[in-house]
């Protein structure tokens, strides 16, 4: 076993940037499971499985298959062995992820995968269940949080940037419509696993944030 680092927390409080900078100082691997849900997502949107059904998803999941590779670092998504990385990133593939990994056939899929890929190294993967159900070992797990409001405003100025039209009000909703789904779920909902450390970066700069978290890790490395 790797030395893992758990990050959990709702969408938008910086989980991945934060992962990703924190990764590279430690040189670690990073793992976004998120990704994993997402491709998932894709594949429901673009065959049109009605996300509804369960028994339709479940017949879809048979269809699929999920791997990841690194390249120069950074996480390649492969859904049925071609690269998605560049078309999960919508609102709409993240909001149907937030519905469909609910599904327990959904979640059980992507989870030998995880810990496989921990197991062989080191690695800070993110996502909403890390440390309370992927690596319940794992001896750092970092509970990344912030306010609906920070949140929304760093999801609006990021989609801003990239010239996409969006409502603030409306990626508020969206955010606490996606909280509600993914903390009140049946299996695996999002919550702080009880030896977590809990970090709110509402008032925290990235570096800050990234700064808290490599601490610690060295921390627990030398312990
Ligand atoms: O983090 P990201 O926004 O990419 O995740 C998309 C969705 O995938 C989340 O809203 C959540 O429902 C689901 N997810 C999950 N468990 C994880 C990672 C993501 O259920 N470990």
């Amino acid at each position: 076993m790797g030395f893992n680092i758990a990050i959990d927390g709702p969408a938008g409080a910086g989980k991945s940037t934060i992962a990703k900078r924190a990764a590279k100082e430690l040189g670690f691997l990073y793992v976004d499971t998120g990704a994993m849900y997402r491709a998932m997502a894709l594949y429901f949107l673009q065959n049109q499985v009605d996300i509804r059904e369960e028994a339709a998803v479940a017949g879809a999941c048979e269809d699929i298959k999920v791997t990841i590779e690194h390249r120069d670092g950074e996480q390649q998504i492969l859904l049925n062995h071609k690269n998605v990385t560049g078309l999960i990133r919508t609102e709409e593939v993240g909001n149907t992820a937030s519905v469909t990994s609910a599904y327990p056939v959904v979640r059980r899929k992507l989870l030998d995968l995880q810990r496989s890929l921990a197991k062989k190294e080191n690695v800070i993967m993110d996502g909403r269940d890390i440390g309370t159900c992927v690596l319940p070992d794992a001896p750092l797990k970092i509970y990344l949080t912030a306010s609906v409001e920070t949140r929304g405003e760093r999801r609006y100025r990021e989609l801003t940037e990239k010239g996409v039209a969006c409502s603030l009000e409306e990626i508020c909703q969206d955010i606490k419509e996606r909280d509600e789904r993914d903390m009140n779920r049946e299996i695996a909902p999002l919550k702080q696993a009880e030896d977590a450390v809990l970090v709110d970066s509402s008032h925290m700069t990235i570096g800050e944030v990234t700064d808290t978290i490599v601490a610690l890790a060295k921390e627990r490395l030398t312990a």
